[in-house]
């Protein structure tokens, strides 16, 4: 948080507007401008965004949503609090995203919608998707939660569809808690802005049962504050990701898909016994993590439902190899130096992964 963010807390204090107000129209108007959609609809979380925007495509009970179990449980529970059920396919080994090869075998008469997660900050397949969605008449959501400025060609992440981003405190960008859904659908953009706030255009008159997944102006205060620094953010984390790019060894680094923009939210490599290079690296003073340790299908509430015994061998592989290592953009360069020699010592003493599929 920089003084900019703390004078907007306090402007937005001093002016009375605690919930929703002005900021929040602003943020919504700066974002969708800079993400590139006609529309921005700012919530309460990454998680309200991603509810909203499957009840604005009018997904309920009976419907079926893909999306893939190697992401975090905020996109599969999304689902379920519609009474929709999810339906899961594995990710490409390659770029961590659904696995766009595997998506028709997937639908079923009940598909409603596909949702894609721009894992790590890099855009999940999104003209493939599409085309598959076009072709079958299906809703996008793509959860855009760790993809804030993320890029196919010249395209944004949450331009295609609906996106969904997510503003806690560890994502790109913060406001404390926050989210915003995007799209260039005007009408999507109506019914979720109507659902956002108890179904209610005019005041006290409720035209159906919506909820209250507001952002207040407080937290909006500190997203026009962060929305600026954005580009110079995701360009520090892309710099530190290409200094790991060119310095790591023995480790399998970030495959980047051609003509991406990736950034970084996560700079996630894979190696050779996880958990003891995790705690090794951590005896060298870096901190590191597991995004994510348990995949959706394996969470308790998803075995009650039955998933339990379902298999994404790539998804299971990949959750033992996973490895987070820091890419913050205040990380300094010796910082960074000091992580590429934790991590190549490491790698030296466990020996490289062996991966048996081209990744
Ligand atoms: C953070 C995140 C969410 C949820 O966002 P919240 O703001 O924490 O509710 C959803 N999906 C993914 C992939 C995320 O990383």
């Amino acid at each position: 948080m920089g003084e900019e963010e703390k004078q907007g807390v306090w402007a937005a204090m001093s002016s009375g507007s605690l919930a929703q107000g002005p900021r929040v129209r602003e943020l919504e108007e700066a974002f969708a401008a800079f993400i590139g959609a006609g529309h921005a609809v700012a919530t309460s979380s990454g998680t309200t965004a991603l509810h909203l925007a499957l009840l604005g495509y009018g997904i309920g009970p009976g419907d079926e949503v893909i999306t893939v179990p190697f992401t975090f449980i905020a996109s599969a529970n999304s689902i379920l609090y519609t009474g929709a059920r999810p339906a899961f396919v594995d990710i490409d080994e390659r770029d961590f995203c659904m696995d766009t090869a595997q998506v028709e075998a997937a639908i079923t008469s009940r598909t409603k919608a596909i949702m894609p997660v721009s894992l790590y900050g890099q855009p999940a397949d999104m003209d493939a998707i599409t085309e598959i969605a076009e072709r079958h008449g299906l809703a996008v959501v793509e959860d855009a939660a760790q993809a804030h400025g993320a890029a196919i060609g010249e395209r944004m992440s949450g331009t295609w569809g609906a996106g969904t981003f997510s503003f806690y405190p560890t994502k790109n960008m913060t406001t404390g808690e926050g989210g915003m859904i995007t799209t260039h659908d005007g009408e999507l953009a109506e019914r979720v802005r109507l659902l956002r706030e108890h179904g209610m255009k005019v005041r006290y008159h409720h035209e159906v049962v919506g909820y209250n997944f507001r952002m207040t102006d407080i937290a909006a205060a500190i997203g026009l504050a962060q929305l600026p620094k954005l580009p110079a953010f995701n360009e520090r984390r892309r710099a530190i990701a290409a200094r790991y790019d060119r310095e790591l060894r023995g480790v399998l680094t970030p495959f980047v898909r051609r003509g991406v923009t990736h950034v970084y939210h996560q700079y996630t490599i894979r190696v050779r016994d996880r958990d003891v290079f995790a705690e090794t690296l951590k005896e060298r003073g870096v901190g590191s993590a597991i995004y994510y340790p348990v995949p959706v299908h394996r969470q308790k509430p998803f075995i009650a439902l039955g998933y339990g015994d379902e298999a994404y061998p790539v998804t299971d592989r990949l959750t033992a190899q996973v490895l987070s290592i820091p890419v913050h953009p205040a990380l300094s360069e010796g910082e960074v130096s000091a992580v590429i020699g934790a991590v190549n010592e490491t790698a030296v003493e466990l020996g490289p992964l062996e991966v048996t599929t081209a990744g």
